[in-house]
């Protein structure tokens, strides 16, 4: 890898680097286990002593790969992947904050860790308090406790599309010797790097734009890289681990104390690896990133346009439309498109939109987003189901709220296809 490479060549070929006479295509290694001449190269492996890999559990060379591969695209120094985004999310703020602390979060989520939070975390004994993502810099100091270990928050909301001030968040976190945790999965490293605004830790589903086409799921967690552990909060990464024979993760793994202590400790404990083929599907999505971004940006940009024109429809939500109130933090933090979700609503509100909903020919009624193929989703009723009134508020999710993931087919085709479900409501 070259220091000086630019994302889409970091997308296409970091990672990995084959040796002389070596396969070009990172090679799936679908094994468990690893051979092994001396007893000793083993205890060795187990004790952190040095690295390889032993058991797939704890590490993998294809997954390896793609940690490489998403630490290049973030900026950060090392990576560990999951089994899932939520895996992610929940590692992310294990790995620093135990029973007995606290968490502050941005309450424009995903549901799933809204419902993270608030329910099993706490059953685990760590609290969490929410903060508005427009709420004022000293609404959001008086969030934070003497055990708070974290402030938590996502790049673009899934799915009310409300943008994080990443450079504000981080500085608050900063004054209070906490890391930022981000979760990036909507924007992903093409269209906005957290790391460059003070970003610690950044999270990824990468279900999503990562792979692209749907076909595996997958979390991913990145360390910056340059966060002070030893600032009295972390005693876990500064104290002898007696796990690991009493090794110290901030002098025995100085460069990315976070990950190591995460692999370690909870990867191994709680067995949450990525599998190795899931890797493999996610580092071909990931090869074509750049690319799919540019035309998932391009075309929910002129399927908003068009939306926010039509007769039949009440309002529009894109951060990179003209007169969207995001557009000045879409602006920083993400110049180069807005990325592919939008959100509508229908006028004659849900009934209506249900109507257009399953009308829809081209798009189809997924429970997911950001792959090539458009689809939408109602998340009041399908992915904030389990959400309350007052939590579905604070989301931003309206009852009316349509979420579409703009795919990658012809703009004209996908426009048409609204057009004819919207002239049946
Ligand atoms: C989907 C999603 C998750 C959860 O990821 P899974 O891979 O489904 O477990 C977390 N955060 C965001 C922003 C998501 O869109």
């Amino acid at each position: 890898m070259n220091d000086n490479w630019k994302i889409e060549t970091l997308a296409v070929q970091s990672g990995y680097d084959p040796e002389n006479g070596g396969p070009r295509v990172t090679p799936l290694v679908q094994s468990t286990t690893f051979r092994y001449d001396d007893a000793q190269s083993v205890a060795d492996l187990f004790d952190l002593k040095r690295e390889g890999f032993f058991y797939t559990r704890l590490a993998n060379p294809t997954v390896d790969v793609l940690e490489k591969k998403m630490a290049a695209l973030e900026g950060g120094v090392a990576a560990v992947a999951t089994s899932a985004g939520q895996t992610a999310n929940t590692l992310a703020i294990m790995n620093i904050a135990r029973s007995g602390d606290h968490v502050v979060a941005v309450s424009s989520l995903y549901g799933g860790t809204v419902s993270l939070l608030t329910n099993t975390l706490k059953k685990f004994g760590v609290e969490v308090t929410f903060v508005q993502p427009d709420a004022d810099s000293d609404t959001v100091r008086k969030a934070f406790r003497p055990n708070t270990k974290a402030l938590f928050g996502e790049t673009l909301a899934n799915p009310a599309l409300i943008m994080l001030d990443i450079e504000r968040f981080a500085a608050i976190a900063h004054e209070n010797g906490v890391p930022l945790i981000v979760d990036n999965t909507f924007p992903t490293p093409v269209l906005c790097r957290p790391f460059e605004f003070g970003a610690d830790i950044v999270t990824h589903s990468t279900t999503k734009y990562s792979d692209g086409h749907a076909l595996a799921v997958g979390g991913i967690i990145i360390e910056k890289g340059d966060f002070n552990w030893k600032n009295g909060k972390f005693p876990e990464l500064c104290n002898p681990d007696p796990s690991y024979h009493g090794l110290v993760y901030t002098d025995n793994f100085a460069a990315c104390p976070y990950s190591v202590k995460m692999r370690a400790q909870f990867i191994r404990d709680l067995g949450v690896p990525m599998a190795p083929m899931n890797a493999m599907l996610t580092n071909i999505g990931l090869e074509t990133l750049h690319l799919r971004m540019e035309r998932h940006s391009s075309n929910a940009l002129k399927l908003a346009e068009h939306l926010q024109k039509h007769e039949k429809v009440a309002w529009v939500n894109y951060p990179g439309l003209k007169d969207s109130p995001q557009r000045p933090m879409m602006e920083k933090y993400m110049p180069n498109g807005a990325s592919g979700v939008l959100c509508f609503g229908v006028k004659g509100g849900k009934a209506a939109g249900e109507i257009v909903m399953n009308s829809l020919k081209l798009a189809a009624i997924v429970v997911h987003v950001a792959d090539v193929r458009t689809g939408v989703l109602h998340p009041a009723s399908m992915t904030h189901r389990q959400l309350s009134d007052e939590e579905l508020v604070a989301a931003g999710v309206s009852p009316d709220m349509i979420r579409v993931t703009v795919g990658i087919e012809n703009i004209d085709d996908i426009i048409a296809d609204f057009d004819q479900a919207l002239a049946k409501a």
